[in-house]
């Protein structure tokens, strides 16, 4: 019987795409892949994908093409570039965003691309690297069960679970309540880590016994040993996750609504990004408890944070008059000595930005979230 497999086109292949990637080429499709770096390829061409010099070359003849990059603006040249996946894809190709984007940016992709007698979504998926690496992640699709059944058999090469959300942009909207949710866990699991660390309570016992209750939660269970260990190589780098937090912030703000949640989470990974940690595993939000050594121990420095803080918001990302960058793209207004940049009422830059009152910064400086009181 003829191979009536599909021939798939896969661009990313980082921490998430390379092993979704392998899936797919485990499964028997014919696989071209491109990344912006190379060497991040290899295992695939030598197990038997072949390399593309360009995206346009990885997706002419593709029938299905996938995306796995970094952030919106990477998504928005790929498609959309005068030699981008749009163009260069063949009449008739199903093109597939798999990366965590901007929901108004997929509705503009499904829209040119229907135009181009070519089909987009957006399918963002959740389950992180080691759900990449054993095929079961969850999809959140942009799409109608029926939009996805040509490719419902490719998906499942890599996920465990499906989800359609209808139109264009929803898969994302969908995916970004998903890390609002997740967002609330990584402080939850961090306040408790430092407050079980501060009773003296043994870590592991603590951690084993809040998963047994209502108090669960996956950050606790998958990340709290890392996050106990001191491990902080990443599944989930937090500059991805301040591009999420900061994408679900945006879309609350147009509609007019508040995340607290999300808003304090924003506020303690940036601190994270301005003291070096950007590249990290989003475990180490439990590092800004932690006093200045165990900083150091992971490469961070706290210094640098003080002296941006000092010359304005802190937020360790340049910004000009009446407005800045904070939030990995998205300008927030602020005023005199003060500025919002998380949404919220009231959120000053005082002395220990992220809890609140009553948190200075002792000599030789730490973390803000230590629990001393301002002396
Ligand atoms: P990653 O390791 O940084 O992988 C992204 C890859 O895309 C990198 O290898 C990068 O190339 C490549 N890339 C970026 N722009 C490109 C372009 N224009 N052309 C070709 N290649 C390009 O990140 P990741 O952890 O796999 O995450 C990918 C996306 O999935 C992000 O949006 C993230 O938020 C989301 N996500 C991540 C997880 C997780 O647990 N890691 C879970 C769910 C969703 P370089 O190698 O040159 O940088």
């Amino acid at each position: 019987m003829a191979d009536t497999k599909q021939s798939v086109a896969f661009i990313g292949t980082g921490i998430m795409g390379a092993p979704i990637a392998g899936h797919i080429l485990d499964a028997g499709y014919p696989l071209t892949v491109y990344n912006r770096t190379a060497s991040k390829a290899q295992g695939l061409v030598e197990r038997g994908a072949t390399w593309a010099e360009s995206p346009a070359e990885a997706v002419r003849g593709a029938d299905v093409v996938f995306t796995m990059v970094g952030y919106p603006e990477d998504v928005e040249e790929l498609y959309l570039a005068g030699d981008g996946i749009l163009a260069a894809s063949k009449p008739g190709a199903i093109l597939i965003d798999l990366t965590t984007s901007s929901p108004a940016l997929a509705r503009d992709i499904a829209g040119a691309a229907a135009v181009s007698e070519r089909t987009a979504f957006d399918c963002p998926v959740t389950g992180g690297e080691a759900g990449a690496i054993a095929g079961t992640l969850t999809a959140i699709a942009g799409a109608t069960e029926r939009d996805l059944e040509p490719v419902r058999a490719l998906l499942e090469t890599f996920t465990g679970k499906i989800f359609c959300f209808g139109g264009a942009g929803k898969g994302q909207s969908a995916k970004l309540a998903n890390q609002v949710a997740l967002a609330a866990s990584m402080v939850g699991m961090a306040d408790a880590l430092a407050f079980a660390q501060q009773e003296g309570l043994d870590l592991n016992a603590t951690r084993e016994m809040i998963l047994t209750g209502t108090g669960a939660s996956g950050a606790l269970e998958q990340l709290g040993p890392k996050a106990i260990d001191g491990d902080w190589k990443p599944g989930f780098k937090v500059r991805h996750f301040i591009k999420d937090i900061s994408l679900a912030l945006a879309e609350a703000e147009e509609r007019d609504i508040a995340l607290p949640g999300a808003d304090v989470a924003f506020t303690l990974y940036d601190m994270l990004d301005a003291i070096g940690g950007a590249e990290l595993g989003t475990q180490a939000i439990t590092i800004l408890y932690q006093e200045e050594e165990a900083a150091i121990a992971a490469g961070l420095d706290w210094s640098r944070y003080t002296s941006e803080h000092e010359d304005g918001c802190g937020c360790g990302h340049d910004h000009g008059e009446g407005e800045h960058e904070c939030c990995g793209g998205h300008h927030h207004d602020h005023g005199d000595g003060d500025h919002e940049c998380c949404h919220g009422e009231g959120h000053g830059h005082g002395e220990g930005c992220c809890h609140g009152e009553g948190h200075g910064h002792g000599e030789g400086g730490h973390g803000c979230c230590h629990g001393h009181h301002g002396e």
